[in-house]
């Protein structure tokens, strides 16, 4: 893989608040429907448990450009930091690599094509679909449900 791209998976925990504290993905949490449904707003839980998709153009999060750390909504587990995010123009947040070993991936049909869906590795939420349409070096597009992640600013 390209050097910058390794550089930017391993430096992650530098966009994290010092006194932060952060799950690992293997820190498996388990919670039946009724309890993520108390804890999650109606449309996180459509996304994050039903595998819904919200309306582009409608996250606060597509113009989140500080820097910090992009969280999965229903864990806390981190998943991408700023650096990582570009600009796609399809109203989703947009990511072209990830924080290592966070998300695990399936294909799903509900399109006619095929698409991976990648959902958190910690909590199992889903949180969008993978495309290789994305930018160069990793040729990679994490489409991500805005409602899916809470940005967490470094600064703050
Ligand atoms: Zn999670």
């Amino acid at each position: 893989m390209d050097d910058d791209i390794r550089k930017m998976q391993t430096r992650w925990r530098d966009f994290v608040p010092a006194e932060a504290d952060v799950p690992s993905p293997d820190d498996r949490l388990d919670q039946d429907r009724e309890q993520w449904r108390q804890e999650l707003t109606p449309a996180a839980y459509r996304v994050l448990r039903e595998e819904g998709t919200e309306p582009a153009g409608t996250s606060e999060l597509n113009d989140e450009h500080r820097p910090g750390v992009f969280v999965c909504a229903g864990c806390g587990l981190p998943l991408f930091t700023s650096e990582m995010k570009f600009d796609s123009g399809t109203g989703w947040p947009s990511f072209f690599t990830t924080i290592p070993d966070v998300f695990e991936t399936s294909r799903d049909f509900k399109l006619i094509l095929p698409r991976t869906e990648y959902h958190c590795r910690r909590c199992g939420g889903h949180h969008g679909h993978v495309f290789k349409d994305g930018p160069a070096p990793t040729g990679l597009r994490y489409c991500n449900n805005g409602v899916a992640l809470r940005f967490v600013p470094r600064d703050e």
